[in-house]
């Protein structure tokens, strides 16, 4: 018994348009032509298994009307959040957090790796948040919860009890902020013990200044092999990468792909809070994934933050994370941009470790885009037109109707 037929749709592995039938929530059969009354037209659209956010703080989104935003940069940001952070209610955080979530099912996120801050001024209430959002919203996104450590561990030593407590309530990994941290090689080694009590990711905002020297990537990796967990560890922003000399880089480069250590730059975020130093000639500060990724390391682009005083920016649609990349990053050939798009949907997921595949038999994960391929897509900020987890709909964005006389 057919679900519903998707008709004319492009997807990867395929020269031409075909159809999806999906049949109790997975998807029954892909061909050219499938018979069947419950069609829906795709008009040659490029369907996936929708974006996937790497990197997101749900619980510190929509803070703008209670944060100072007269001054820049990083420390400013981190001081305005922690003080609004004290004053966070679980039902605070459930509403901000669900606003963004909303607008990022309705962009074509159907997974999403989300930050969560667990230290002596929020306690648990943001956590306890989230992990009812994550419940609640199962059927229109998935989403993973990171507890993490932003304001440094080895300086608050309480917070390493709220990040097993978290662990213990539900999170699914833990995160570290070493560059917060007084002590940062324990801040590294704490999480790495965390990630090791609990058989979990270990995921880490490192190197977010543009001071080529001093990286805590090195430590990162030794870290990483000694642990042996390779494959299950990301670094968000290294920002040091884009001042480093291109030879520091492509050493740097290859140690991360040996270890198996993911990287995500956060273009909004990096853009809006680095290089502020400079009075003309402003670096980027945004990781130089194009290379990277030739080179064989994971990557991937993410929002990170959503109008707070990091990035009084967002949205939540993720290909104007790409689009926005690809720009910085000067890319312009096809295949560039279909990386940039493996950026924010499968190598995300394989990053955070979620299937993302479109085949017989796989779930009926789908978002149809109003572009006929990934490089185009990026290039357009194609609109996502529809969406289905499990073959069920979970929005529909129609095209505009133009009125030409
Ligand atoms: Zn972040």
């Amino acid at each position: 018994m057919t679900d519903f037929i998707l008709s004319g749709a492009r997807i990867a592995g395929y020269t031409g348009p075909v159809d999806i039938a999906v049949a109790r929530g997975c998807i029954a059969a892909i061909a050219p032509s499938i018979p069947g009354d419950t069609q829906v037209e795709a008009y040659g659209g490029w369907v996936f298994p929708g974006y996937v956010d790497a990197h997101i703080h749900l619980d510190k989104a929509h803070i703008l009307d209670r944060c100072d935003m007269t001054q820049g940069g990083l420390a400013h940001a981190v001081e305005q959040t922690a003080r609004a952070k004290a004053a966070f209610t679980t039902e605070d955080v459930y509403a901000r957090a669900s606003l963004v979530v909303d607008a990022a099912v309705s962009y074509g996120t159907t997974a999403l790796r989300t930050f969560v801050e667990v230290d002596p001024r929020v306690g648990l209430r943001s956590l306890d948040a989230l992990l009812a959002l994550r419940d609640n919203c199962r059927h229109r996104i998935t989403i993973q919860i990171c507890a993490f450590a932003q304001e440094g561990i080895t300086n608050e030593l309480e917070t390493l009890t709220l990040l097993i407590q978290a662990m213990e309530r539900g999170a699914d990994l833990v995160g570290g902020c070493p560059y917060r941290d007084p002590d940062p090689v324990a801040h590294i080694a704490h999480i790495f013990d965390l990630a090791e009590r609990f058989d979990c990711d270990a995921d880490f905002h490192i190197d977010f200044d543009l001071d080529p020297e001093n990286s805590d990537l090195p430590v990162l990796i030794a870290a990483t092999e000694a642990r042996g967990w390779g494959g299950r560890v990301v670094a968000g922003h290294a920002s040091k990468l884009s001042a480093m000399a291109p030879m520091d880089v492509a050493a740097m480069t290859a140690r991360l792909r040996d270890a198996g250590i993911g990287v995500v730059a956060l273009p909004a975020t990096d853009l809006f809070l680095m290089g502020r130093e400079a009075d003309r000639l402003q670096p980027r500060g945004v990781a130089p994934l194009a290379t990277m990724h030739k080179a064989g390391v994971r990557c991937a682009v993410a929002s990170n933050n959503i109008l707070n005083p990091f990035t009084p920016y967002g949205d939540a649609n993720l290909v104007r994370m790409a689009n926005l990349f690809a720009n910085v990053a000067n890319l312009s050939t096809d295949e560039d941009l279909r990386t940039c798009f493996a950026m924010i949907s499968g190598d995300a997921a394989a990053m955070i470790g979620l299937p993302h595949s479109l085949a017989v038999g796989a779930p009926a994960t789908m978002v149809l885009l109003a572009a006929p391929n990934p490089a185009m897509a990026v290039r357009t900020l194609a609109e996502a037109r529809m969406g289905w987890i499990h073959g069920r709909p979970t929005f529909d964005r129609p095209p505009p109707q133009l009125h030409t006389r």
